[in-house]
């Protein structure tokens, strides 16, 4: 049984789920072509409700929809009401906007009235990763169902209660049948539903492993896909940043959802002058967190999502060690058998140590001095990766010109990285392509149909591809 909730916390199986059937999944997608062919017709404001009252849903169920998530992948409590109410600022935000942003671009052109068109495309499948349950699932479906493109997902194996509820918010929000349909799929399954003819497009969240996966898939049956993968973030503290908010930053940037977020910051990159006020500033941090029960608001830290987590970001510190990086520090070991990682920060990481560039996802901080910020921005474009990244430097405009040398995604110049509604996400390299949310997230998955009208032809002469009344 591949789906089940495992509290990381008390190690209690909560509950265990069956795979979905052939039957299932067969039903589910003509339910979901069959609104598609629907929804085809019917303007993007007959949706606009149902967006408002899941916004509404949201804010209304935030502790019980929060201690879904908390029981299921351990998130502090906290942090879990903060993705509830992202998701209802999310779908709130889809419900005001998604007609704008939707609307045809008229296109200034001798061949007639010409404008590019914004149709729904037809069924997509999600496939979602544990570390935000909700927010993840929302980021996918608010502009989608919005465009009128129903969704069938496979939610992480860890959290299919979250799957559960968010699929039941949505039903509840008023959404009919076949808007968006959980099911719990084998990786063989996966393969099969987006080789569907039905199936138009494709978004998968995770990790470049399951993105090589099933981008192979949709790329081999020709599915229009969005890839959104991990990353190695750079933190860099150029040689005039201000350090006080650096400091109030920097931490959080590392452990926030213990460390389990894509836009971690995975590598601090410290010019020189501050590599060792930084280096305290996080031993001090790392070494004041409160690791405990996540529903419990003194606990700082919480578990990781799971054992199998936690065992395999050990065995990276551990290559990473081996490899001759110094552990500056380690937290002491704590008396809990949660899945609990002690935060640790690594040095002297080199290029010829095996943990170089690979992402290490959990309350483990890199960090590396540079000399400058040419060295700087040199070291973290050396990724494979590029998701986001901070800068902090002396003032807007000067980290700024630093970030646009950043090969990557996204950048936050002197705040902490943020995910909000009207901005696109998305990354670079094998950190994925493609965006979600935004204008150009809105229309990752639409029919942009070029529809040029006149009410006679055209008989001037003109450049185009086409001369019909040349010859
Ligand atoms: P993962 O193993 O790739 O899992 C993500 C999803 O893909 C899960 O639903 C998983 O199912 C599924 N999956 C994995 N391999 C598959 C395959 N061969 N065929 C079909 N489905 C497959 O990722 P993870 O390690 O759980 O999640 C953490 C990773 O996600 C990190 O690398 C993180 O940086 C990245 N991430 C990226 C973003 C972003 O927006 N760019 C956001 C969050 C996380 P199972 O659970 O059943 O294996």
């Amino acid at each position: 049984m591949a789906y089940q909730t495992t509290n990381p916390y008390t190690n209690e199986v909560v509950k265990t789920y069956a795979d979905a059937t052939p039957e299932y999944v067969e039903t589910s997608l003509a339910q979901a072509q069959a609104l598609y062919k629907k929804w085809r017709n019917d303007p993007v404001a007959t949706r606009i409700p149902v967006l408002r009252k899941l916004a509404q849903l949201f804010k209304d169920e935030t502790d019980d929809l929060a201690k879904v998530l908390t029981t299921e992948m351990g998130k502090l409590f906290v942090e879990a009401q903060g993705e509830v109410i992202l998701c209802a600022e999310i779908a709130e935000y889809y419900a005001d906007h998604a007609e704008e942003l939707l609307q045809p671009r008229t296109i200034d052109t001798i061949a007639g009235d010409a404008q590019l068109e914004n149709h729904p495309l037809g069924v997509l499948m999600a496939v979602e990763p544990w570390n935000f349950p909700y927010y993840q699932m929302m980021r996918i479906f608010a502009p989608n169902f919005a465009v009128g493109d129903p969704i069938v997902f496979k939610h992480a194996a860890i959290t299919p209660a979250s799957a559960l509820a968010f699929e039941d918010a949505v039903r509840r929000a008023g959404a009919p049948a076949g808007a968006l349909t959980n099911l719990f799929l084998s990786y063989d399954q996966v393969s099969q539903v987006v080789a569907d003819k039905r199936i138009q497009g494709v978004a998968l969240t995770g990790s470049e492993r399951g993105g090589v996966a099933v981008a192979e898939v949709a790329g081999k049956h020709l599915k229009k896909n969005t890839m959104e993968l991990g990353g190695t973030d750079a933190f860099i503290v150029a040689h005039d940043a201000n350090m006080a908010d650096v400091k109030a930053i920097a931490p959080r940037a590392r452990l926030y959802n213990a460390g389990q977020v894509c836009t971690s910051s995975k590598r601090f990159i410290v010019t020189e002058n501050h590599y060792d006020e930084l280096l305290e500033c996080l031993k001090a941090a790392f070494s004041s967190v409160k690791m405990g029960d996540p529903m419990d608001p003194e606990t700082t830290l919480a578990p990781m999502n799971s054992k199998k987590a936690k065992e395999r970001l050990q065995a990276q510190v551990d290559t990473a060690l081996a490899g001759g990086a110094t552990a500056y520090y380690v937290h002491e070991p704590i008396d809990s058998d949660g899945q609990f990682f002690m935060p640790t920060i690594l040095t002297d990481i080199t290029k010829d140590n095996p943990a170089y560039g690979k992402e290490m996802f959990g309350p483990v901080a890199q960090v590396y001095k540079v000399k400058d910020d040419a060295e700087a921005i040199a070291l973290a474009n050396d990724s494979d990766y590029g998701l986001g990244g901070i800068v902090f430097a002396g003032s807007a405009e000067y980290g700024a010109e630093i970030a646009s040398q950043i090969e990557t995604g996204m950048v936050f110049v002197n705040t902490f990285f943020s995910s909000l509604p009207e901005l696109e996400f998305g990354g670079v390299k094998k950190s994925g392509f493609g965006r979600e949310l935004g204008q150009t997230g809105i229309t990752s998955f639409v029919n942009q149909e070029l529809v040029v009208k006149r009410d006679r032809p055209n008989d001037n002469e003109f450049g185009g591809l086409v001369l019909p009344h040349k010859f």
